[in-house]
């Protein structure tokens, strides 16, 4: 067993020659594991100066639309994983789109069987069923039995003449396939459990085992990071890699593999579904996470910078990634972990990028327009000290601060606030608050003072039970940012209105 520590990445390529690829299924979802494996090769290839190249694997055409090619391209755009080619931007190795390589991958397929390292196979369904039964209860391996690996051409006309379309099966070689898995050390596939499989269906569609490898061939990628879950199409693919050498495709070099982690849903007992709660990265769009605050806690499945440290930029990530470190044990997703780690990237960002990161949320809600005016832009970056350290996702601030945008006209109480904080003294608080903010200086200080004196010494209340009520009536809410400095971005006059539209509820 190779010590994965010592594992030689490049071998004889020059860091620069690094090539490895995203390849997505452009079906309209990207989850949080898919996104994982986009980062791993995008910091990989980043660390060593190399390319990502991003292939769309839209052979299925029943799954894929265009729609969800353009949203892939959105996506990882939003995320800030840039690639050096793709079907957008080109490159020597295009086209880029599976759907626009059918030619090449016919052409390959002819050379395989022309160089008989792929054969076609006449058997029909019911035979197959039949023989792989036969096998199981003879206790043999119920593979695919080469049954058509050797006909003669009388056999193969008595077929053709039955009207009987082939499908098209690599020869796989009779030996273990043995590779070093960047992640998980040296593995062994032995024959037994290989049988030759489907390249070409009888309607001739090319199937993925097929265009994958080819396209890693042509695309002459170095190094394929990808999950766990596909590591048991490795072997076979690692077989086609050797055929297509041995016929002159591509590069002739077969890629280092690096399978990374499953990636466990919250109970951590099974795989995360891509329907379960937190799994797609349109949900992270929504609610307005930073994409460097989610890219940071994904990186965390599997991989860490240091042990005592769980928050990075993708620049210390890019810096730091070796692909022999990432653990091979699967990872358990935890939602709560992922907002605390875009959290803290919140706290990081400069106030004036915090602010204008608010105002798309805030005109979703048709609290501000679109392009505010300079008026409401230093309204909104007067708020920025209040609610940095407060909310851990942009989505947060239409709850945070918009009471501070909304028209008199349509604020309103959350009746559940309005339960709990406008009952007992609210009354009595109210009013002294009323008396207390009319002719006061309008700033925090001085808001704070009044308030105080009036409440706490006046009414001699507990702070809770005295800001409370002041609290759910100018902000409509149990929770909002600081009291005072929110009363001074409120204003006097909408401050008291709001007092007394609430002395009149309580
Ligand atoms: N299109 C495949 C997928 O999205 C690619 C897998 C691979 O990396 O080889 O699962
Ligand atoms: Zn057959």
């Amino acid at each position: 067993m190779t010590d994965r520590a010592e594992n030689d990445v490049l071998g004889d390529l020059d860091p620069n020659q690094v090539r490895v690829r995203f390849p997505p299924s452009p079906t309209g979802l990207l989850t949080v594991g898919n996104i994982r494996s986009a980062l791993f090769n995008w910091a990989f290839a980043r660390h060593y100066g190399g390319k990502l190249v991003l292939r769309i694997e839209d052979t299925d055409t029943a799954r894929n639309t265009d729609e969800g090619y353009h949203y892939t391209l959105e996506s990882l755009q939003w995320l800030g994983l840039t690639w050096d080619e793709g079907p957008d931007i080109g490159g020597e190795y295009g086209p880029y789109k599976q759907s626009e390589r059918m030619d090449i991958y016919g052409d390959v397929v002819e050379k395989l069987l022309a160089a008989s390292k792929a054969y076609h196979c006449y058997c029909s369904q019911e035979e197959l069923d039949q023989r792989r039964e036969a096998a199981r209860t003879a206790g043999q391996h119920s593979g695919y039995d080469g049954h058509c690996r050797t006909l003669t051409a009388q056999q193969v006309q008595a077929y053709v003449e039955e009207g009987r379309r082939p499908v098209v099966r690599l020869r796989m070689p009779d030996r273990p396939i043995v590779f070093d898995d960047l992640v998980r050390g040296e593995i062994t596939f032995l024959p037994e459990n290989l049988g030759d499989y489907v390249l070409v269906r009888a309607n001739g569609y090319p199937l993925y085992p097929l265009v994958n490898p080819v396209d890693d061939a042509l695309m002459e990628i170095t190094h394929v990071l990808r999950g766990e879950d596909l590591l048991p199409s490795t072997p076979r693919q690692i077989a086609l890699y050797e055929a297509l050498a041995g016929i002159g495709v591509g590069s002739g070099r077969t890629p280092r593999f690096g399978h990374l982690p499953f990636v466990m849903g919250t109970e951590g007992n099974k795989k995360l579904s891509k329907r379960d709660p937190g799994a797609g990265l349109g949900e992270y769009m929504a609610r307005g996470f930073l994409p460097e605050g989610l890219l940071n806690y994904l990186a965390l499945l599997g991989w860490s910078i240091a042990d005592d440290r769980d928050v990075f930029t993708m620049a210390e990530m890019i810096e730091a990634f070796d692909i022999r470190k990432v653990n091979a044990n699967a990872a358990r997703f935890d939602p709560k972990k992922c907002e605390a780690i875009n959290a803290a990237h919140m706290r990081m960002i400069p106030p004036e990028e915090f602010a204008q990161r608010m105002i798309p949320f805030l005109a979703k809600e048709g609290l501000l327009p679109a392009e505010p005016s300079d008026e409401q832009l230093a309204l909104l970056r007067a708020t920025v000290p209040l609610v940095q350290e407060r909310i851990n996702s942009f989505s947060e601030s239409v709850e945070m601060v918009g009471f501070l945008f909304v028209d008199e006209e349509a604020f309103s109480i959350d009746p559940d606030a309005a339960a709990k904080g406008l009952s007992g003294d609210a009354d009595a608080v109210l009013d002294a608050s009323i008396k207390a903010l009319s002719d006061v200086e309008w700033n925090t200080a001085a808001i704070e003072t009044a308030l105080r004196e009036a409440l706490i010494d006046g009414l001699g209340l507990k702070p809770r039970n005295a800001f409370g009520p002041v609290r759910v009536a100018i902000s409509g809410r149990r929770i909002s940012p600081p009291l005072f400095e929110s009363l001074e971005l409120l204003g006097r006059d909408k401050s008291l209105h709001r007092l007394e539209q609430a002395r009149r509820t309580a």
